[in-house]
């Protein structure tokens, strides 16, 4: 019996790449040149650890495509980080900030390691040798870094002083910065809130809104403790949540102040004091709820769980955390998806506000920041709905309906490939 390898995070990717650029009719040379990042940098990332002793991690830097602007992408620490996963990501930003119609290319970097295993000093350390490593590539111009997961903004206020000691003052090296370091408000909260404008749309075109909703949030770090505040706040029920430890469901909702609580104090939500609520990791997916947010890692919805999912719609606050074989399983079921590139890209869209107020010195209020944040997603959404709905019309005998993935890949595509043709690639 042969087995068949499993697709790695890049193949998937692109593998939705191809299912929109057949419906653009994308020549095949420009699909090659699209879906290959331009620059690849892997390095060892050594520090001398509290004993003394030299300890070597292997980063990554990847510049995905850089046709519409300098690269984007955060900086994940996380033990699972490898080649194909930040391959994945950094194509993945590519399309997100075309989407977005902002003036970058994508990016990502990772390394892989548990920052649970260091303490302050060695993470500090790691961060400084890390951006000594990549400092040749990146810069305001060249490729931004920002955080993902298991980083911060601690983390990238020491990116910033790392760099700037090796090439001077400039704050626009990296973005999600501390405010105090040239940081822009708004920009820890713009994904979760991202995320709940993009459901806010969802449910106007469907004729609804969040209030009342029964929400389920996977992943309580930055992307989904924020999401189910919002949420909250817009009169929505969160009735499951988890973390890396822990996971809770109560179809009568749950405490949101308590989880904000506890979040914001131990960075973990495991000691919610509701026991009867508590449940295995792996069942919140499957609990019934009106809109299901992944918002911790990928490929969480897979082949294999993809038929026992409940929830009426999906927002992905996480990067592709649906394979493309569940994706289309949840299609053929009529659950709607609103894909990463567009429902988590208010991080990147913020970021890009806090570049373009370094590089003018001049900082907007927070309620600024948060209101072209809205405008941009709706716009963004609009773009993406209105794409979605024309294919369907145009061509009603497709295998499969254009969804809100199709459509929003198939703009992404068609912009970078707009300005590769217009650069006389
Ligand atoms: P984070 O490190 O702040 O939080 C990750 C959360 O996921 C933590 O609560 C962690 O405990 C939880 N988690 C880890 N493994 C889990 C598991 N198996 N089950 C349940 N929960 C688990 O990271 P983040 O910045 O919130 O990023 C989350 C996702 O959002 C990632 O896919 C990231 O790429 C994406 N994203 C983040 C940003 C951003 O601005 N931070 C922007 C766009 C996309």
């Amino acid at each position: 019996m042969v087995l068949q390898r499993q697709r790695t995070p890049f193949e998937n990717v692109n593998m939705q790449f191809d299912l929109s650029a057949d419906r653009l009719g994308l020549d095949q040379n420009y699909r090659d040149l699209l879906k290959r990042p331009f620059r690849e940098l892997v390095v060892s990332v050594t520090i001398k650890d509290r004993d003394g002793k030299l300890r070597s991690f292997t980063g990554y830097r990847i510049q995905h495509n850089n046709a519409r602007g300098p690269c984007k992408g955060g900086i994940r620490y996380h033990p699972e980080v490898n080649l194909e996963e930040v391959r994945a990501l950094a194509s993945l930003m590519s399309w997100k900030c075309a989407l977005m119609d902002l003036p970058f290319g994508g990016g990502k970097g990772g390394i892989t390691i548990n920052p649970a295993e260091l303490n302050d000093t060695e993470l500090q350390e790691v961060t400084r040798a890390f951006t000594r490593q990549i400092s040749s590539i990146i810069g305001p111009h060249d490729d931004i870094p920002a955080p993902d997961v298991n980083t911060n903004a601690r983390v990238m206020g020491w990116m910033v002083d790392e760099y700037q000691r090796l090439k001077g003052f400039n704050p626009a090296c990296v973005t999600g910065k501390p405010i105090e370091l040239g940081g822009s408000l708004g920009r820890n909260e713009a994904t979760g809130r991202g995320v709940i404008f993009s459901a806010r749309e969802l449910m106007k075109a469907h004729g609804t809104s969040l209030k009342g909703k029964k929400i389920i949030v996977q992943g309580f770090g930055n992307v989904g403790s924020h999401a189910a505040l919002f949420a909250h706040q817009q009169g929505a029920k969160i009735v499951g949540v988890s973390d890396a430890f822990s996971a809770f469901y109560d179809q009568d909702g749950l405490d949101m102040e308590t989880l904000w609580d506890l979040q914001q104090q131990n960075r973990t939500i495991k000691n919610y004091p509701a026991e009867q609520s508590r449940i295995e990791g792996e069942e919140l997916l499957f609990q019934p709820c009106d809109i299901l947010i992944p918002a911790a890692l990928g490929d969480v919805i897979n082949r294999g769980n993809a038929n026992g999912i409940k929830a009426k719609y999906i927002i992905e606050g996480a990067n592709h955390p649906i394979t493309p074989e569940a994706d289309l399983s949840l299609t053929d079921r009529g659950i709607p998806v609103i894909p990463d590139i567009l429902a988590n890209a208010g991080g990147v869209y913020v970021s890009y506000l806090e570049w373009v107020q370094n590089q003018n010195h001049f900082y907007w209020k927070e309620d600024e920041v948060n209101e072209k944040l809205d405008d941009a997603i709706t716009t963004a959404f609009k773009t993406v709905h209105d794409m979605m709905e024309s294919e369907n019309k145009d061509n009603p005998n497709q295998k499969f309906p254009c969804t809100y993935r199709r459509a929003a890949f198939m703009v992404a595509i068609k912009r970078v490939h707009s300005a590769t043709v217009l650069r006389g690639i």
